[in-house]
């Protein structure tokens, strides 16, 4: 067991791995701890951190905080990137549940791979500056990458180490850390970069900033959230949405997100599965069921049927397809 603990924000990312590695070459014992905030891309994410705890020879803890994540998104006191990225409440987020993890542990510092000047929302200085305040971690969050070239950390008081045991990386070329991760064998198991998440979408931002104007934030759940992220999109009315699946996956989810909601089916031939969020009027779901029509295997102008299921409920629609020309689509889509 090593003399100091520390605990390492791992993202699945390469840089949040080379931070770990640094820190456990350095003589530290590394816990590694992935967060999943509900909105994290890539399937098999915990796969690969958990991968890399292995190949770092660390333990990695994983912690599903989905549930509590929703409230940053939807009141973030620092606002939103580019697009519904929350990043500085998300960044406090995921180091106050790191400091948890330290204290739990009788770890005495935390390490994250943030890399001074890569992100232009969460990784200037200030920025950085301020989630260490405000994740009231202070000295004891520890940047190894770009260690040398930011303020005192809580090792280097300690004398544990020097400054010039961290590194001076800075900016968004990654050639230094692809060349330690082969240095270091490491490359083999991260991807290329960590904190993508899905509110970094357009599509799903616009689809998220409609619901919350039209619903508030407070109304949606974590079910309604997880809706938004699949099919197309079209708002019928103020409590109408439409949502047309893509392609078999969304076809696949969408039908499991049919509970209290219509879905509709082609019995007779290929198309999307719909599903209408909200409580359609008959002219509502006469249009969702035109609008799945278009995306359906079926010539303009020719009759087809829909199966419109609710809670056991069931209806048989005959409907002409939409016109892929027809204006009124390209109103209705939410995320166009
Ligand atoms: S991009 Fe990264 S920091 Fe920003 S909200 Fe998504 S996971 Fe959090």
């Amino acid at each position: 067991m090593a003399e100091h603990e520390a605990i390492a924000l791992l993202s699945g990312g390469l840089d949040s791995a080379l931070a770990a590695a640094l820190t456990a070459r350095l003589g530290f014992g590394v816990t590694g701890l992935n967060v999943s905030t509900g909105f994290c891309t890539g399937q098999g994410r915990c796969d690969t951190v958990l991968a890399a705890g292995q190949r770092l020879g660390i333990p990695v803890r994983l912690e599903d905080a989905s549930e509590e994540y929703l409230d940053i998104v939807r009141r973030p006191k620092h606002g939103y990137g580019s697009a519904m990225n929350p990043c500085l409440d998300c960044r406090v987020f995921l180091l106050r549940k790191a400091a948890a993890l330290m204290d739990a542990e009788g770890a005495e510092f935390v390490v994250t791979g943030e890399v001074l000047g890569q992100r232009p929302m969460s990784q200037h200085r200030r920025a950085l500056d301020l989630v260490a305040r405000e994740s009231e971690l202070g000295e004891r969050l520890v940047r190894p990458l770009s260690g040398r070239l930011l303020g005192p950390t809580y090792p280097e008081r300690q004398g544990w180490i020097t400054r010039n045991d961290w590194l001076d990386i800075q900016g968004r070329s990654r050639k230094r850390q692809l060349e330690l991760a082969a240095r270091w064998g490491i490359e083999e198991f991260t991807q290329p970069s960590g904190g993508c998440c899905i509110l970094l979408e357009k599509s799903y931002a616009q689809r998220l900033q409609d619901a919350f104007r039209h619903r508030g934030p407070d109304s949606l759940d974590r079910e309604a959230f997880a809706l938004l992220r699949y099919g197309r999109h079209f708002r019928l009315s103020d409590n109408v949405v439409a949502v047309i699946g893509r392609d078999e996956q969304d076809n696949a989810v969408l039908s499991t997100l049919s509970s209290g909601r219509w879905t509709m089916t082609f019995p007779d031939t290929p198309g999307p599965t719909a599903l209408v969020d909200g409580e359609p009027s008959a002219k509502e779901l006469q249009l969702t069921a035109r609008l799945a029509a278009r995306y359906a295997d079926v010539p303009v102008g020719t009759e087809v049927t829909l199966l419109a299921q609710r809670d056991g409920e069931e209806r048989e629609l005959r409907v002409t397809p939409l016109s892929p020309e027809e204006p009124l689509i390209e109103r209705l889509r939410i995320d166009g």
